[in-house]
């Protein structure tokens, strides 16, 4: 087997060896039953006890109240897209978004689909360089919800908190979820697609307060209501198994390190090297600014592309990958999601620095 290279990558993502080998094991045999995971009925006990096991895992380590209720959907983070407004919406109801990158851009586009979308707030003329200020745009009062992207994987921006108002909060936290303690109890409803923070592509977590699930109009397609999903415990067709699955490694993977407070502070802890690094010097120039710098993805330029491409390329062949930015901003990208090892981030700080001994004199 190739030794594996510190994988920089956005997602999907580096997952903690560990759920590696112990997922290669259960794909071919699940505990000594003689059948793969993968091969096994979803209504099967064991596999029921797999779903069960990460719903409580995860209710757990984000202190989900009971009036939650936890779904593992499928069509990617961006079907939440659309059914949270058609779901929530109706006949044209208000919703406020905050603009703070491609993937609020995409949902807000969906959402004028259904509802009157006011968009208060935008940084897409500093290229999404951060979040809004909690002062800085206002929620109509007849608003139905807030919605935020808590992390902008792409332009490296996180809320540093979450906004002060009294209205419901809807929030896109798939490059952040479980990175950092939150209060569910201000929210109405939280998505995730899992292939960032949380496991392999193929399920999208979503939390959703229940006196939400009768909001759906009746015309809705019935995959597309969450009730349905909610109704039937996401058994009501075939659910992403072995993405659950491997969710639940995940989660207990976490459990082990100390929990979501733990993570929050080793997370600190890691991007915190880096953005040293950044501010150390003129070479490396950070893309967001310092109050919305995100603790998941780093983004960063240096005084040329050129020197970005050399950069990149030269990393990669010290097993530090995946470095390349998002084509919409170019530049460097280091995602270093919960179960990126700190020793990938303190090799590439030792490589930033080499980098820029060699090309300056
Ligand atoms: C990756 C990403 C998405 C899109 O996820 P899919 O599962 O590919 O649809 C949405 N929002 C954020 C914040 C993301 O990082």
């Amino acid at each position: 087997m190739v030794d594996r290279v510190y994988n920089f990558s956005p997602g999907p993502a580096t997952l903690p060896v560990e759920v590696l080998e112990q997922a290669s094991k259960d794909v071919v045999n699940f505990k000594e039953t003689g059948i793969g995971l993968i091969e096994m009925s979803h209504r099967s006990k064991e596999f029921m006890a797999v779903a069960d096991e990460t719903e409580a895992l995860l209710r757990e380590l984000m202190e989900i109240p009971d009036n939650y209720k936890v779904l593992f959907l499928q069509g990617g983070a961006s079907s939440q897209f659309f059914m949270i407004p058609m779901n929530l919406l109706g006949d044209g109801k208000k919703a406020t978004y905050l603009n703070t990158g491609t993937w609020s851009k995409k949902a807000i586009k969906e959402a004028k689909l259904f509802g009157d979308i006011d968009v208060a707030f935008s940084s897409e003329e500093t290229s999404f360089n951060r979040v809004p200020a909690v002062d800085e745009y206002n929620v109509a009062d007849d608003s139905e919800f807030l919605y935020f992207v808590s992390n902008n994987t792409i332009y490296g921006t996180q809320f540093p908190g979450f906004p002060n108002t009294d209205k419901m909060l809807v929030s896109d936290m798939s490059s952040d979820i479980l990175s950092r303690k939150i209060d569910v109890t201000k929210f109405g409803l939280i998505f995730a697609g899992a292939q960032k923070n949380m496991g392999p592509a193929g399920v999208t977590v979503v939390i959703i307060r229940e006196d939400l699930l009768e909001r759906t109009p009746e015309n809705t397609p019935t995959m597309l209501c969450y009730k349905t999903h909610a109704d039937k415990g996401s058994m009501f067709n075939t659910p992403p198994c072995f993405a659950i699955y491997a969710v639940g490694e995940v989660l207990k993977w976490l459990k082990k390190q100390g929990g979501v407070a733990k993570m929050e502070e080793i997370n600190k802890e890691k991007a915190g090297l880096l953005y040293q690094a950044i501010d150390s010097t003129d070479f490396y120039r950070g893309h967001a600014e310092t109050a919305s710098r995100s603790l998941m993805n780093v983004t960063f330029n240096l005084p040329t592309p050129e020197l970005e491409t050399e950069f990149i390329a030269k990393a990669a062949e010290i097993g530090l990958n995946g470095l390349k930015g998002h084509r919409s901003i170019g530049g460097c990208r280091a995602s270093i999601y919960n179960a990126f090892p700190r020793e990938g981030v303190v090799k590439l700080v030792e490589f930033m620095k080499a980098f820029e001994a060699s090309h300056t004199d």
